[in-house]
């Protein structure tokens, strides 16, 4: 039988504890970076040291970092569901060398722990490195590429076939124009049944080829001139994507059969949700995969709203567990947003109001001993996203109802429609979108943004707000708000004067 998704990320942790790594806990999802709407990777609690602001107390770390991405620069939301392994929160397992060991060791233990203590087939498996492209920076990374050929050399594969190259989109790793940044390679693993792609299939979004390591070798600074320095302490950042091998182990019956589309959503991970959602649906889950996304099926659809809501409330609970609750600005919109969602997709499923809601102890079960704050929380989670469902759920029929009337009298929404619906009803734009996509009509999101402007303004003059500012989000810029666990009130009223 297959490793647990609980032995898969203990493994992790043991093996780099095993090379002398101190392990440490996650970081909260709420990011130290204004910049940043969510914590996103692995790295964001160690960009200190890599700018040299702050030293390591030690120069080996490992860790599972809590991430999102559903805003900014990385933003998977649109994919969730869709897909089987881009989810909004996941785990990112991550090793680092803060001015310690460098390529060599980076390379050889990711290929030792995936091929040894993991038994993943070795002839499977595709190393990227950097080659520049046209106006690229840097140079060719030979260095890596010279320690791929000989891991590969070993297993007795040919490195001309296991090793593909990737321009500075895929394999050259900045934080910004400026500052600590160096090439990458990624590990990504052939999952067809006949496992024979020779690598035509590495970053090509195909879901039988799955990247699930990343290492990074930070060794220049960017220079606002546009120079690439050599920096004097050199440090590896790696993050591998703890789900994807949860699911490709579990696919997979621990690499014995590729008979099946892997996915994220077949690791124990999701076993307890889905069983949750199969009580209350009546639906059983059925593994499909669309297969045309503009024409989706009933039963895939089915499957994909599985996916969906297993995301979401995991993405809901620990958002809340770590301070983040939803709202009307920045990075709580985005949780408001992601939990309207739900409950929208939730309804096609026939599923009542306040099912939400009841996910969080499914979810704190799952991950309570992973991330204690989980536990320690669920009462508020539970609460917020209750108090969030019932607000939503009070308008939702009659804004379903106002968008199948103005589906029927003028076919497509106009802006000003489309904001009718997100300001009165609570219907976020991406929602009416995803219900007009359903419809196979349009929705004028220029007019919206119009009509969201002009709000904008009015509301810049109505009051000046002290609130901070997510320079990272998708929309522009607009001001966030922390409200403290102990103003669930406070939060009740924002959601009325919201809608
Ligand atoms: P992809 O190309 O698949 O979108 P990425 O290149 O954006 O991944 P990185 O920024 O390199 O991802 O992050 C490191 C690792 O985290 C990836 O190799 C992958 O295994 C995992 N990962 C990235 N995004 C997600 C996501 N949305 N859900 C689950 N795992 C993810
Ligand atoms: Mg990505
Ligand atoms: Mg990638
Ligand atoms: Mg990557």
């Amino acid at each position: 039988s297959s490793m647990t998704s609980d032995q898969i990320r203990q493994s992790f942790l043991d093996f780099f504890e095993s090379k002398q790594h101190s392990i440490v806990p996650s970081a909260s999802l709420m990011p130290d970076s204004p910049n940043l709407l969510f914590t996103n990777a692995g790295m964001n609690q160690f960009v200190p040291y890599f700018l040299g602001e702050r030293e390591a107390t030690t120069p080996r770390i490992a860790d599972t970092q809590k991430c999102i991405r559903a805003g900014g620069k990385h933003n998977d939301l649109e994919d969730v569901g869709l897909d089987t392994y881009h989810h909004t929160f996941f785990e990112m397992l991550g090793n680092w060398s803060i001015g310690d060991y460098f390529k060599q060791e980076a390379i050889e233990w990711a290929w030792e722990l995936i091929t040894e203590v993991w038994k993943f087939p070795k002839e499977r498996l595709y190393a990227s490195v950097y080659k520049p492209g046209e106006g690229d920076p840097a140079e060719f990374d030979q260095e890596a590429y010279d320690f791929w050929k000989a891991v590969f050399e070993k297993a007795g594969l040919d490195p001309e076939v296991h090793i593909v190259f990737g321009n500075k989109a895929d394999n050259f790793w900045m934080m910004g124009d400026t500052g600590p940044c160096g090439p990458c390679s990624e590990l990504h693993v052939d999952l067809t049944p006949a496992g024979d792609t020779k690598g035509s299939l590495v970053n090509a979004d195909s879901p039988y080829c799955i990247e699930i390591w990343n290492l990074v070798f930070i060794q220049f600074n960017a220079t606002p001139e546009g120079d690439f320095v050599p920096l004097k302490a050199q440090h590896v950042d790696t993050g591998m994507g703890f789900e994807r091998v949860a699911g490709i182990m579990a696919t997979s019956k621990n690499f014995t059969d590729f008979s099946t589309p892997p996915s994220n959503y077949n690791s124990d991970l999701f076993d307890t949700l889905f069983q949750e959602f199969e009580k209350l649906s009546g639906h059983k889950y059925q593994r499909t995969l669309p297969e045309d996304l503009d024409n989706i099926s009933e039963l895939e659809m089915k499957d994909v709203i599985f996916r969906v809501l297993a995301d979401h409330i995991r993405c809901l609970s620990c958002s809340i567990a770590d301070g983040i609750l939803p709202g009307n600005a920045g990075r709580n919109y985005v949780l408001r947003r992601i939990l309207r969602r739900a409950v929208m997709y939730g309804r096609k499923l026939g599923l009542e109001n306040g099912f939400f809601a009841k996910l969080v102890p499914v979810v704190v079960s799952q991950l309570g001993h992973v991330f204690p704050e989980l536990k320690k929380q669920a009462d508020v989670i539970q609460r917020t996203i209750k108090s969030e469902e019932d607000a939503f759920g009070r308008t939702l029929d009659r804004g379903i109802q106002l968008f199948e009337k103005i589906a029927a009298d003028e076919g497509n929404i106009s802006g000003l429609n489309a904001f009718t619906l997100y300001d009165t009803y609570g219907f976020p734009l991406d929602l009416t979108e995803l219900m007009a996509k359903q419809k196979g009509i349009t929705v004028d999101t220029e007019g919206f943004e119009v009509e969201m402007e002009k709000q904008r303004a009015k509301g810049r003059a109505a009051h000046k707000s002290t609130d901070i500012l997510v320079a990272d989000s998708d929309a522009p810029a607009e001001a966030t708000t922390f409200l403290g666990f102990d103003t669930l009130a406070d939060e009740a009223e924002l959601i009325d004067i919201v809608k």
